[in-house]
C-alpha cells in the first residue's frame, strides 16, 4: 500500500515513511492511496478474536511492510493488561436496547487518545529502522488536553525519541494539566502556550515548516515528527475499535450480521470520526455518521452549509478537548470524497488565507450523504450527563455527553431508531467538576479532591492512574508566548 499527500499524488511514500514524517513536505496529510475493502467473511473472523488480534488483522491491511509477527508484538505491548484496565480494551456498554456506548478510555491516561498513542511509538520506532533514519525523532505535540498526556505516556523513555508537548495555558482541566506537568521520563518536555489550542497547533505547524529551525535541529542530530492526529499512525489504530465494536454487537446478538448502525462521535480535530468514515469505506455496515460538536460548532455549520468558516468567536467550554476551530483531519475526508488533490489544495489555501472556504455542490452532496452534524452548549451537556445518570445509572464525561445530545437531536429530527454506537472518549473522572455540577453538587472540591467527591457521590472508584497523581512532583513550569515556542524546543534539546 502506497501513501500520498492529500495535496499532491505525484510523490508516493511507504507506510514507514508516512509514519516517520508525520506530514507531507507540501503541507498536505499523508494518506493511503486507496482504502482496502474488508474481505467477505472478515467480520465473522474478527468476531472471534481478542482486541489485540483484531488490531493486527486490520492494521496489516494498511501496513504491508510490517510483518504479522511485528504487529502482534506491538498490539500485545500496546493493549496489554498492564496498560488497560479492561480485558476487552475497548468494551461496549449497552445503555438501552438500541444505544451502545463504546468506551475508549480504559488506557493509562483515561482518554481515547491512548487507543492510538499506545500503538504509535511502536510503529514509529520500527519505521525509523525501516527507513534507515539515523537521526533522533523530536516529536512535537499541540494538545487541547488529552493528546499531550497520551503522547507523553506513550513515548516516555522510547529510545531515539524526544517528545515536547504544548498546551494552551488556561485551556485544559486541572486534572489534565496535572497529568502533564507531573510526567515522568528522561526524554520528555512540557510547555504552556499563552493562547488557545489553535495557536498551539499553528505554532507547531510553523516550527515544522521553518527551514532554519529544521536545519538547526539536523545539526544537532534531530528531525521533527508529529504525534498529532495528522500522523497516519494515529488514525489507523482508531479504525480498529469501530470494527471491533460492531463485531462485539454481533457476537452478543445485539444486532444481526450486516445490520446497519449509526455511529456518533464527539469531534474536535476530526481524527476519531474520520476513522469511522474509513471503517465505512472498508465495508463496515454504517448507515450514518453523526458528528457532534460543542459550542465551537464550526463543523456543524460546515455540514449544514458547505462553508467552512473559522472566523468566529472561540469559546472555552467544559469539553475542552473539542475546543477547536481548525479540524486538521477534515482535509483527509475532503480528499477521500473528491480524489482530487488540486481541489483539496485550493480549499486549504483559502483556509490559510482567509479562514474560510466553500466546497463544490458535488462535494457538499457527498458530505450530506454520509454525515450529519449537531452541536450543543455547556448547559445541554450537563443536562445530558444528569439525564444519563438518573435514567440509566451510567456516568459519562462532558465530551461523551455532547455526543449523546447529538444522537438525541438526530433521532428526534429523523425518527431513525437504528442501533447507534456512541464513542465515549474520556473517563468522567477527568472532568470531575463539570460532572459533579451536572449531578447537582454545589460545593465542589478543587484539584484532586474532586476525584474523591465524585467517587463518594456515585460509588464508583476513580481510575487508578488519576488517583495516583496525588503526591507526584511537578516537573514542568515553562510558559511560552505563541511566537516563541522555539524556545521550548531549544530548552528540551539543550
Ligand atoms: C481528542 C478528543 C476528542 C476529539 O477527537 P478528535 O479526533 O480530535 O475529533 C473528543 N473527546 C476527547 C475526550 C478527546 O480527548
Amino acid at each position: 500500500m502506497r501513501y500520498i499527500s492529500t495535496r499532491d499524488i505525484a510523490s508516493q511514500y511507504s507506510a514507514a515513511q508516512a509514519i516517520t514524517q508525520g506530514l507531507a513536505q507540501d503541507g498536505g496529510l499523508l494518506t493511503p492511496y486507496y482504502i482496502p475493502k474488508l474481505p467477505g467473511k472478515a467480520l465473522e473472523d474478527i468476531k472471534a478474536m481478542a482486541y489485540q488480534q483484531r488490531a493486527v488483522y486490520i492494521m496489516k491491511m494498511f501496513l504491508e511492510e510490517f510483518s504479522v509477527k511485528e504487529l502482534t508484538d506491538f498490539a500485545n505491548a500496546a493493549y496489554g493488561p498492564d496498560k488497560f484496565d479492561s480485558p476487552a480494551v475497548a468494551p461496549v456498554h449497552t445503555v438501552d436496547g438500541n444505544t451502545h456506548c463504546l468506551e475508549l478510555w480504559h488506557g493509562p491516561t483515561c482518554a481515547f487518545k491512548d487507543m492510538a498513542l499506545q500503538m504509535l511509538p511502536h510503529l514509529l520506532s520500527a519505521s525509523l529502522v525501516k527507513t534507515e533514519e539515523e537521526k533522533t525523532a523530536c516529536i512535537l505535540v499541540a494538545t487541547s488536553g488529552d493528546t499531550g498526556k497520551g503522547a507523553l505516556e506513550g513515548f516516555k523513555d522510547v529510545p531515539r525519541t524526544k517528545i515536547l508537548v504544548f498546551y494552551p495555558k488556561d485551556g485544559v482541566s486541572q486534572v489534565q494539566e496535572l497529568q502533564m506537568v507531573t510526567q515522568e521520563g528522561g526524554n520528555v518536555g512540557v510547555a504552556a502556550v499563552v493562547g488557545n489550542f489553535d495557536d498551539a497547533q499553528t505554532g507547531v505547524k510553523k516550527l515544522f515548516s521553518d527551514p532554519a529551525v529544521r536545519k538547526e535541529l539536523a545539526g544537532q542530530g534531530y528531525f521533527f515528527s508529529s504525534a498529532n492526529s495528522i500522523n497516519w499512525g494515529r488514525v489507523l489504530p482508531q479504525l480498529v475499535y469501530y470494527i471491533s465494536a460492531y463485531c462485539d454487537l454481533i457476537r452478543d446478538e445485539k444486532i444481526t450480521p450486516d445490520q446497519p448502525v449509526n455511529i456518533c462521535v464527539p469531534t474536535g480535530n476530526f481524527g476519531n470520526i474520520l476513522a469511522a468514515y474509513y471503517a465505512l469505506e472498508m465495508g463496515l455496515p454504517i448507515k450514518q455518521l453523526i458528528c457532534a460538536s460543542n459550542r465551537n460548532n464550526v463543523l456543524t455549520d460546515f455540514l449544514h452549509t458547505g462553508t467552512y468558516d473559522r472566523n468566529r468567536t472561540f469559546y472555552n467550554t467544559m469539553s475542552p478537548s473539542m475546543d477547536i476551530l481548525i479540524s486538521s483531519n477534515l482535509e483527509r475526508l475532503l480528499f477521500a470524497l473528491t480524489g482530487d488533490p488540486a481541489e483539496v489544495k485550493g480549499y486549504m489555501e483559502q483556509l490559510a488565507g482567509t479562514g474560510r472556504y466553500q466546497v463544490s455542490e458535488k462535494l457538499r452532496e457527498k458530505l450530506k450523504k454520509y454525515f450529519k452534524g449537531y452541536s450543543c452548549d455547556d448547559h445541554t451537556t450537563q443536562q445530558t450527563i444528569r439525564a444519563m445518570y438518573n435514567k440509566h445509572g451510567y456516568l459519562i464525561d462532558t465530551h461523551t455527553a455532547v455526543a449523546f445530545s447529538a444522537l438525541e437531536q438526530y433521532r428526534n429530527e429523523t425518527g431513525d431508531q437504528a442501533p447507534a454506537i456512541v464513542a465515549s472518549t474520556a473517563s468522567p473522572f477527568k472532568f470531575c467538576s463539570s460532572v459533579l455540577e451536572a449531578l447537582g453538587e454545589t460545593n465542589i472540591a478543587s484539584g484532586l479532591d474532586a476525584l474523591d467527591q465524585l467517587s463518594a457521590k456515585t460509588g464508583q472508584p476513580a481510575p487508578a492512574p488519576l488517583a495516583a497523581l496525588r503526591g507526584k512532583e511537578i516537573r514542568f513550569t515553562q510558559v511560552v508566548e505563541k511566537d516563541r515556542m522555539v524556545d521550548a524546543v531549544r530548552s528540551l534539546l539543550g
